[in-house]
């Protein structure tokens, strides 16, 4: 079998079996050779050459309604890899007649996380349907959210760089209640005018509407956990499993923080500094 990932120590299909060793208390798979990091250069978590050559495999973290969906996606455009998030994996497959869409569907409405192996199986067939049609290397959103998950990466393949976006509390809340999705083309857009006055030292911040065109504002729906007692939920799901695996990455100097100063037209720019990503280039990928 073809192998998908960038440097790989095992192929797509013993990701899964790994995993299910790995789920049942046994050691890794032998054939998996635990990583020795290799991507880091001493002062710059990305040179250029690496991200337009090579086949990225990046991760994006941060609480829900940070903004992670919208920056990945536009970085795998710009960078020729698949945006892979295991949220729509999940949505996908609750909207589905399958056997697990009950018991997602009622997992993901109360804001708690599904289980790891429920994620992994998705996630592996996500990879096994792109290397069938010949995709290399990935961004990944929403995935790795527990240090299990983590770990069980970090046996697979080599991640290449976490990304950490950044926002405060009161944004993200009201982000994920302003948020719209149109149920046709699949992008997400945001009713909420975000203007936080800076106080106590902290910044504010100033985030304008991302409203939707005309032809899809008649299809616009809300997540059905978007709503604030489960946004709250998951934001405290989120401190509480998924800020562990932030320190998993920092301890390994594989994590990039980055505070978002405010909506697409600021952050974006600024994203692909941090980057270290060419200016020519911004211009072009800024759709
Ligand atoms: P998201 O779109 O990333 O906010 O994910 C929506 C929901 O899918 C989450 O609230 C979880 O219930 C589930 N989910 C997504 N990714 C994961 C993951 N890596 N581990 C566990 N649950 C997940």
């Amino acid at each position: 079998m073809a192998v998908l990932l960038r440097n790989p120590k095992i192929s797509i299909k013993s990701f899964s079996s790994c995993i299910s060793r790995n789920f049942s208390g046994t050691t890794l798979n032998s054939e998996i050779d635990l990583k020795v990091p290799s991507f880091l250069s001493q002062n710059s978590l990305l040179r250029r050459q690496e991200t337009k050559e090579g086949n990225v495999q990046w991760v994006f973290l941060g609480c829900p309604g940070v903004g992670k969906g919208t920056y990945a996606s536009r970085l795998s455009i710009f960078l020729g890899v698949p945006h892979i998030a295991t949220g729509d994996l999940v949505r996908e497959e609750l909207n589905s007649s399958g056997p697990l869409a009950s018991q997602l569907k009622e997992i993901v409405n109360q804001g708690k996380l599904v289980s790891d192996e429920i994620i992994i199986s998705l996630l592996s067939k996500r990879l096994e349907a792109g290397e069938a049609k010949g995709e290399s290397g990935f961004i990944l959103d929403g995935f790795p959210r527990t240090i299990s998950q983590a770990e069980i990466l970090e046996g697979v393949t080599d991640i290449d760089l976490v990304v950490n976006l950044k926002l405060q509390k009161e944004a993200l809340l009201a982000k994920c209640l302003g948020r719209r999705i149109c149920i046709e083309c699949g992008r997400n857009y945001n009713v909420a005018c975000i203007d936080i006055k800076g106080e106590n030292g902290n910044p504010g911040i100033y985030m304008d509407p991302l409203p939707a065109p005309p032809q899809c504002v008649p299809k616009l729906i809300q997540r059905a956990d978007d709503t604030e007692e489960v946004v709250k939920e998951r934001l405290r799901i989120y401190d509480e499993m998924s800020q562990p695996v932030e320190e998993f990455y920092r301890s390994r100097g594989k994590l990039l923080e980055f505070d978002l100063p405010g909506g697409i037209p600021e952050s974006w720019p600024k994203l692909l500094e941090a980057l270290n990503l060419d200016h020519e280039d911004k211009c072009s990928a800024v759709a």
